[in-house]
């Protein structure tokens, strides 16, 4: 008798056994099943078969359905969804169903492959009188087949086909998987050290290594990627690239298809879930050449893996930080292992955990110091807020920068990472200060919009006109792009002027606009978040001010000083990316900060250097390990008592270091309290081990009633 082990979403950690269904063949491992689960009847993933179960025989129950023919991952992914399982600590159930686009995990079916639709000819012009819509209908076809799944045929169509088939003038049939992938277009010359990148990533096809390329914005590291693609489709294999954000990176899939000339999948939030699903099946089938996506799409199946390409590695974002909370880039490793297939990491500001496996020989490193052609490095300064008083975020010497540059024709770029029009509305009269009633946290004031919204838990109310407590007039705090925007606009009359932030972009398509004005030259100042730190190239741009660098430079958080340097060289590499020097100018009160003037006179690698032995002599990360248990409660007080508790009970392994229970660093977000349990040690499996003890160990005790709890492997930040 052969058991299914199944993973079905649902909060237990563990498989569940089915019997195969009545009749037809038996599910394979990969392949959906419909089972019976108390009262419901969910969509499962087969795991794997097993000959005996710890249930007795009468109690296994068959599987309602078999839904795939064929499976959907192979073993090597299903070895990674256990893999992903096991380390973050979550249901296998789970983390199948963050595999599975949506419509597959309920159930729907996989699309058929896509069909070619081609005419024989051109609509005769009779045709054009009397049947319009075929006639346009074939002179579309005639023009070049399409697939049965292009959004630009008209709706309809496939009666009207129908009827062009029946005539002879239409021909309907698979498509025909590429012959060849061999259809890259040479690019520029590389250099020695991309050659060498290069050879050594192709040298370690079909073998598993992972790389770091570690080479300065603009410094030819997406030349390294699409040199080596362009070999791994030569011999028919696929390419897998993961981005941070890929609404930010429109430029990035372009370049990739028009360099490589092959089908491009693209998989990322911003799609709709049937666009999702078709790019996921080209991926599994393989016809797709090259897929591009967000984090989740480490878990993409491919038929033919060749080559991983995780680009912007050090990216917060390539992390998930809700459900299942994971690393889209440590699984992109693990899958590369576990395929037998080379990854390579590229940053500019690589994560202090990739130098230190690059440093210690787990990862090669390949360095690309120079830019090529006529580019350099742009100059950096830092600008004494003291001395220099800001007004609306903008000191003397920058405004004097801008003038420089926007008379000789440059662009501009402004940093700044707080969105609305000011970060605090308060009461000059009696120190009263708008603060959201669900989160110790300020309210941001969003003049534009007439709103105070909590960028914490997102809610949301009206301006007062005047103190509450004492009627006198309230003043903005601080700024943000939107009052910054406005500051400019005055004092830069007639020069276009464009913001890039989550406000200015809730629109489809905001993004590819406002970036496409700022390449063409037609906005001449951008005022922005992260969000225009992320990969663009912006040749027309001489000069990028951080309006302040402060924010970084006292964080609580151990972390706080890498994001910094990485935001502050992400920026500064926009500028002078083209023949022309570029200039930064820092915005600080703190010019003396050793974190400025490491990166000011050392770059990237002197900060990380000194910051690493710093975590090494203190023992944080990546010189130990980190785990949160992370608890939170409507009512104050409770999440506290649950860790307490749970730490008085659980047996810790040598080697573990227990931190807290604590109050989150914002105690109150969302209406409720929050509190964490570090858990810190020097070896994994014993944090492993803490871990599980804790899950076992917490839905006992009494204190977790109305408690809610999850753990996060390797946080990336401790609040
Ligand atoms: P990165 O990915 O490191 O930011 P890119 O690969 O985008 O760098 O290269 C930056 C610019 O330099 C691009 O316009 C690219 O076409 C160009 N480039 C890269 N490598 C070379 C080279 N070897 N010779 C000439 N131009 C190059
Ligand atoms: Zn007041
Ligand atoms: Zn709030």
């Amino acid at each position: 008798m052969t058991i299914l082990r199944v993973a079905v979403d649902a909060p237990l950690d563990t498989l569940f056994d089915y019997l195969a269904p009545a009749a037809g063949p038996l599910p394979a491992p990969g392949t959906r099943v419909r089972v019976p689960f108390g009262r419901r009847r969910p969509v499962g993933l087969v795991m794997e078969h097993a000959a005996t179960s710890d249930l007795s025989p009468e109690r296994l129950k068959p599987v309602l359905e078999a839904l795939d023919e064929e499976p959907l991952f192979d073993p090597t992914l299903l070895q990674l969804l256990t893999w992903t399982a096991r380390y973050y600590h979550e249901p296998p159930g789970s983390v199948a169903a963050a595999a599975l686009p949506a419509p597959l995990r309920q159930g729907k079916p996989l699309p058929e492959p896509p069909t070619r639709v081609s005419a024989r000819g051109p609509a005769p012009e009779e045709m054009t009188r009397r049947a319009p819509r075929q006639a346009a209908l074939l002179d579309l076809l005639a023009a070049g087949p399409r697939r049965t799944d292009d959004p630009e045929l008209p709706a309809g169509w496939r009666a009207t086909a129908a009827r062009l088939v029946a005539r002879g003038l239409v021909d309907m049939e698979p498509e025909p998987a590429a012959a060849s992938w061999d259809m890259a277009t040479p690019g520029p010359q590389l250099n020695a050290a991309q050659e060498q990148a290069v050879a050594e990533v192709l040298a370690s096809l079909g073998s598993f290594s992972a790389r770091l390329l570690f080479g300065v914005t603009g410094s030819g590291k997406t030349e390294v990627y699409l040199t080596a693609a362009a070999e791994c489709l030569r011999r028919g294999l696929q390419v897998l690239v993961l981005v941070p954000e890929i609404g930010l990176t429109p430029q990035l899939v372009e370049r990739f298809s028009a360099r490589l000339g092959v089908p491009v999948a693209t998989l990322h939030s911003g799609l709709g879930a049937s666009a999702r699903l078709a790019a996921w099946a080209d991926a599994r089938s393989g016809r797709a050449a090259v897929v591009i996506g967000t984090r989740s799409a480490a878990f993409v199946p491919l038929a033919r893996p060749g080559l991983i390409v995780v680009d912007e590695e050090h990216d917060p974002s390539l992390r998930q930080h809700e459900g299942l909370r994971y690393s889209g880039r440590d699984l992109a490793v693990m899958r590369a292992s576990l395929s037998a297939i080379p990854v390579v990491l590229g940053s500019a500001t690589p994560s202090l955990e990739s130098l230190r496996h690059a440093g210690e020989g787990r990862y090669a490193l390949a360095r690309l110091p120079e830019r090529p052609g006529a580019a350099r490095h742009p100059t950096v300064r830092l600008v004494d807020l003291r001395r220099h008083p800001a007004g609306e975020g903008l000191s003397g010497p920058l405004l004097q920068a801008m003038t420089r540059h926007l008379d000789s024709a440059g662009q501009v770029l402004l940093f700044l990472n707080r969105r609305g029009f000011a970060p605090a509305l308060f009461c000059a009269s009696c120190g009263w200060s708008a603060d959201c009633r669900h989160c110790d946290a300020r309210y941001t004031w969003h003049r534009r919009a007439g709103r105070l919204r909590c960028h914490h838990c997102g809610h949301e109310m009206g301006v007062p006109s005047a103190c509450p407590d004492c009627g006198a007039d309230l003043r903005p705090a601080g700024e943000g792009t939107e009052r910054l925007e406005e500051a400019l606009a005055r004092r830069f009359p007639g020069v276009a002027l464009a913001r890039i932030d989550r406000d200015s972009t809730r629109r489809r398509g905001a993004v590819d606009r406002i970036l496409d004005d700022v390449r063409d030259g037609r906005t001449r100042i951008l005022v922005g978040t992260q969000m225009m730190a992320k990969g663009h190239d912006f040749p027309g741009v001489t000069l990028v001010g951080v309006i302040n660098a402060d924010q970084g430079l006292f964080g609580t958080d151990f972390r706080a000083s890498e994001r910094l340097a990485q935001t502050l060289v992400q920026v500064a590499g926009r500028a002078g990316r083209a023949d022309r020097p570029g200039e930064v100018l820092v915005q600080t009160s703190y010019p003396e900060h050793p974190l400025l003037q490491r990166l000011l006179e050392g770059g990237y690698e002197a900060f990380a250097e000194a910051t690493l032995e710093e975590r090494r002599a203190a023992g944080w990360p990546p010189y130990s390990h980190l785990a949160l248990l992370r608890a939170d409660a409507s009512q104050p007080q409770r999440a506290m008592a649950f860790l307490a508790a749970l730490r008085g009970t659980v047996e810790f392994p040598q080697g573990v270091t227990v931190l807290g229970p604590a109050p989150a660093p914002m105690e109150k977000s969302g209406g409720r309290w929050r509190a964490q349990l570090l858990l810190q040690s020097a070896a994994r499996p014993g944090l492993h081990g803490a871990l599980d003890a804790c899950l076992r160990a917490a839905p006992e005790l009494a204190e977790s009633k109305g408690v809610r709890w999850f753990v996060e492997v390797d946080p990336q930040d401790l609040f």
